[in-house]
């Protein structure tokens, strides 16, 4: 097994640039070989720019599949991972705007089927988090903007798109071990992961008549831009499971190229750990 190396100390401010990280994420593994298993498709994935997002978009685009892109405002980023995903020979839509707004969420599937005629898969993943270690801290403009950008989004952007949703399709939602297993410098946020997870668990059975399946997956400690512009020691991160490393995006995306595709036909309301080992239950 490889040693588990130290990442060097550094700061950024969310959202945090994933080209400035250092050293910058592994996006896909270089033996990664598509076969088609999402041929045709076309994916929406929020805070696809970066992390977690632009793993699943670029996996999805090894797998055949066409991807609009929502971020705040990382233009960088996100043309780093358009260029990813052409790279693959398919095409990236990218919109820029703030999920807190319903609106904007309704403009954005609107310019999806504008661009792309329809959307199959539907991955929610943009987040924030600001960790405090007292619970006196939290103040209440914080906890409105988690709650706001972590989980009220997943509403906004399944109303919007389940019309243009059939049979077959699959919508996948981003949670953590946090939901599991709690955090205590993470309250606030890791009850958004915890409202994800029953989310997922409701909107499966709501969904399952119409054969539109929705799972989940909860990512461990993994090196992304969210790591480095909320944590102020990086030194140590990901260190604390049994595996005794963070994991990085290229673990994580083709768990997504999973749930999306035929090759989950029968599973639904479930969540994939990724997390070094961490055994939290189901
Ligand atoms: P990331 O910073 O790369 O991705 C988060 C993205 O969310 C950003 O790119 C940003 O553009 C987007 N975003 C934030 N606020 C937004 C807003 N108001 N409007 C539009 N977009 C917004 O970090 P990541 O770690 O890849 O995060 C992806 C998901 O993975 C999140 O749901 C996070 O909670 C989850 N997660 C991450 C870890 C980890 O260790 N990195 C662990 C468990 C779960
Ligand atoms: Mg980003």
């Amino acid at each position: 097994m490889k040693k588990t190396k130290t990442f060097p100390e550094q700061k950024q401010n969310l959202p945090g640039n994933e080209y400035l990280m250092k050293p910058e994420p592994e996006i896909i593994k270089e033996n990664y070989a598509g076969s088609g298993k999402l041929l045709g498709k076309v994916a929406f994935i929020t805070g696809g720019d970066s992390g977690i997002g632009r793993s699943v978009a670029v996996h999805f685009a090894r797998e055949g599949a066409n991807i609009a892109i929502i971020y705040l405002k990382e233009d960088k980023d996100a043309q780093i991972t358009k260029e990813l995903i052409e790279k693959e020979g398919q095409q990236c839509l990218l919109i820029s705007g703030d999920l807190k707004d319903e609106k904007f969420c309704k403009s954005a599937i609107k310019t999806c089927i504008k661009t792309f005629s329809k959307i199959n898969i539907i991955v929610n993943n943009a987040a924030v988090q600001f960790p405090q270690n007292e619970l006196e801290k939290i103040t209440a403009v914080q906890l409105q903007k988690t709650f706001e950008t972590n989980i009220y989004p997943y509403f906004y952007i399944t109303k919007a798109a389940l019309p243009f949703l059939n049979k077959g399709d699959s919508i996948i939602n981003t949670s953590s071990v946090t939901a599991y297993r709690g955090s205590e410098h993470l309250l606030d946020y890791s009850s958004t992961k915890g409202a994800i997870l029953s989310f997922t668990r409701s909107l499966s059975t709501m969904l399952a008549k119409k054969q539109i399946r929705v799972n989940g997956v909860a990512p461990g400690p993994i090196w992304t831009p969210l790591i480095v512009a909320t944590f102020d020691k990086i030194s140590d991160f990901g260190k604390d499971n049994p595996m005794g490393r963070p994991g990085q995006p290229s673990e994580v995306g083709p768990a997504y190229v999973f749930l999306a595709s035929d090759d989950s036909s029968y599973i639904t309301g479930q969540f994939i750990h990724i997390n070094g080992g961490e055994l939290i239950g189901s």
